[in-house]
C-alpha cells in the first residue's frame, strides 16, 4: 500500500494514551482528529467547526491528557490535583458523554477526571472536587454552584474547552461561560467547537480565544458528507403516513427517527405506523417521565423500529448507529435540520435523511435549509396513496398539542441554576431543551426507586451512569478524505 493511513503513533502522543485508544479499538484517527491532535499538543488554541459524532471529543482530549501527563501526580493529597483543564459542556447528556470518554483515554494515567451537571444531588459531586481532579467536565450552571459553595476553585485551569459553544448560547449560558471565564488564569489556552456557525458565536470567539487556528471538517454550517440527504414531494400531508411506512419497508431500515413538527402529530404517526404493522413509539413533551423513559431504553434496546419525536424530545439523543432519520414534517428552523441529521450518520458511519415535503409553506423551509446548509435538493416525486381518504381537514386553530413543541427557555433547565442567576440572559430566538432529554437515559435514581417499589425493576443504579455503547460498530466506517 503506497499510502499508509496516520496512526495514533504517529502524533507523538504519550505511550499510556495511545494504549488507551487501541485498547478501545481506535484503528486511525478521524479527519477531526488528525487536525485536531497536532494542533492542541502545540499549545495553540482552536475555534473547531465539528459535528458530534465525528470524533471531536478524542480530538481534544487525547492531546489534553498529553499536556497535563507532566503535571500528574499519583500523591492522594487533593492539593496535588487541582483543576487543569476545564471542559464545558450544554447538557448533563453530552457532560457525562465526554467524562466516560476522558476517563477511558486516561485510564492508564494518574490524571483524576470528574463530572457536574445539574438535576442530580450535588453531594457525590462535591465529595469527588474535594479529592481533586486535574480534568473537570461541567455544565456551566452546576459548576458556578459548586464554586460558590467552595468545592472547587478554577485559578490553576490552564485548558478550557467549550463545546457544542452554539447550543450553549441557544441555552442562555453565556453568561454563565463569561462569570466561569473570568475566574481562570489569563495565560490558558482555549478550544471552543460548535456544529454552526452564527455571529454571535464568532464575538464569542473572538472575545476568549487567541488567535485561534480555525478547524474544519465539514463546510460551515454545512451538513456531514457521509449523509445522504433526499427530499420526496408528495400529493398532499394525506399522504406523508404511507411515504413513510415505504421508505421504512424500502430501505429495510433497522431503526430510524421520524421527526414530526408537533406532539399530537408524532403521537397520530406512531399510532398508524403500529396499524400499518411498524414497530413505532412516540416520544415528546406530553409523554409522562415513565413513558419517556421506557420509550428510549426500548429503542436503545433495539424493541422500536421507527422512533417518531419533536425537536424538543429528541435532542440529546444519542444513538451510535442510526442508519437514517426521515423528516416527516421539514423543521420551522434550519438549525434543526442540522441538528436532526446530525443523529444519523455519526462517527463516519453513513448515514440517510430523507424528508417529505408537500406543500409551498415546505418549499419556503426548504429554501431556507439549502440557504443555511449552502446546498441545492433535487426534489423527487412520490406517488403513495393517501391514507385517509376523504379526511376533509378543519378549519380551525391548531389545539395547543397541535403547536410545534417548545419548552419555556430557562424553566426546569437542564443545568439547575437559581434563577436570579439567569434573569440577565439574553433570549436568542431558537427553542430550549428539554431538561429530561437532555440527560442521559438511564433512569433517574428517583425513577428506579419508584420502579423499584412497584416491583419494575430489580436493582437501583445510580443516576449519573450510562451504558457505554460498542464502539466496534463505529469502525470502518471512517473515510478518509
Ligand atoms: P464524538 O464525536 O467525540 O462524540 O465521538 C463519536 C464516537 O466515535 C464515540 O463513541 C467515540 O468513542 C468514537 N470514536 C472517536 N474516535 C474514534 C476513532 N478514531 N476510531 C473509532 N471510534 C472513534
Amino acid at each position: 500500500m503506497s499510502d499508509s493511513p496516520l496512526t495514533f503513533n504517529d502524533f507523538g502522543l504519550a505511550e499510556p494514551i495511545v494504549r488507551a485508544v487501541t485498547e478501545l479499538g481506535y484503528r486511525e484517527p478521524t479527519p477531526i482528529q488528525e487536525q485536531a491532535i497536532p494542533v492542541v499538543m502545540s499549545g495553540k488554541d482552536v475555534m473547531g467547526a465539528a459535528q458530534t459524532g465525528t470524533g471531536k471529543t478524542a480530538g481534544f482530549a487525547l492531546p489534553i491528557i498529553h499536556r497535563l501527563l507532566p503535571l500528574a501526580s499519583s500523591s492522594t493529597s487533593p492539593a496535588r490535583h487541582p483543576v487543569r483543564a476545564l471542559m464545558l459542556a450544554p447538557t448533563r447528556e453530552l457532560a457525562d458523554q465526554i467524562y466516560q470518554n476522558v476517563k477511558e483515554y486516561a485510564r492508564h494515567t494518574p490524571l483524576r477526571t470528574a463530572v457536574v451537571f445539574g438535576g442530580v444531588d450535588m453531594k457525590p459531586q462535591t465529595m469527588a472536587l474535594r479529592q481533586g481532579c486535574e480534568i473537570l467536565i461541567a455544565t456551566p450552571g452546576r459548576l458556578l454552584d459548586h464554586v460558590e459553595q467552595k468545592s472547587t476553585n478554577l485559578s490553576q485551569v490552564q485548558i478550557l474547552v467549550l463545546d457544542e459553544a452554539d447550543r450553549m448560547l441557544d441555552m442562555g449560558f453565556l453568561p454563565d461561560i463569561q462569570r466561569i471565564i473570568n475566574m481562570l488564569g489569563k495565560d490558558r489556552q482555549s478550544l471552543m467547537f460548535s456544529a454552526t456557525f452564527s455571529n454571535e458565536i464568532r464575538k464569542l470567539a473572538e472575545s476568549f480565544l487567541d488567535s485561534p487556528l480555525l478547524i474544519e471538517v465539514a463546510r460551515r454550517n454545512a451538513l456531514a458528507e457521509n449523509i445522504t440527504q433526499t427530499v420526496y414531494r408528495v400529493a398532499s400531508p394525506e399522504h406523508k403516513r404511507a411515504a413513510v411506512a415505504k421508505l421504512v419497508r424500502d430501505h429495510s431500515f433497522a431503526q430510524v427517527i421520524v421527526f414530526s413538527n408537533t406532539k399530537i402529530g408524532a403521537g397520530r404517526l406512531a399510532r398508524q405506523l403500529e396499524v400499518d404493522g411498524l414497530n413505532a413509539a412516540a416520544i415528546h413533551g406530553d409523554k409522562s417521565q415513565q413513558e419517556r423513559l421506557k420509550t428510549l431504553e426500548d429503542f436503545k434496546q433495539g424493541l422500536i423500529t421507527v422512533l417518531v419525536a419533536t425537536d424538543v424530545a429528541a435532542r440529546g439523543l444519542d444513538i451510535a448507529e442510526l442508519p437514517a432519520v426521515i423528516n416527516y414534517d421539514l423543521p420551522y428552523s434550519p438549525e434543526d435540520y442540522v441538528h436532526r441529521i446530525g443523529r444519523t450518520g455519526r462517527a463516519g458511519a453513513s448515514g440517510m435523511a430523507l424528508s417529505l415535503i408537500t406543500g409551498s409553506n415546505d418549499d419556503r423551509l426548504l429554501a431556507d435549509i439549502e440557504k443555511l446548509t449552502k446546498r441545492k435538493f433535487a426534489v423527487e416525486d412520490m406517488a403513495v396513496e393517501a391514507t385517509l381518504p376523504g379526511h376533509r381537514r378543519e378549519a380551525r386553530a391548531p389545539r395547543d398539542d397541535e403547536r410545534p413543541e417548545r419548552v419555556e427557555r430557562y424553566r426546569d433547565r437542564d443545568d439547575s441554576r437559581p434563577s436570579r442567576a439567569r434573569s440577565s440572559s439574553p433570549m436568542p430566538a431558537r427553542p430550549a431543551e428539554d431538561p429530561f432529554f437532555s440527560r442521559p437515559y438511564e433512569p433517574s435514581t428517583e425513577a428506579l426507586a419508584e420502579q423499584v417499589e412497584s416491583g419494575q425493576s430489580k436493582t437501583a443504579q445510580p443516576a449519573v451512569r450510562r451504558s457505554t455503547r460498542p464502539v466496534p460498530a463505529l469502525l470502518g466506517g471512517f473515510k478518509r478524505t
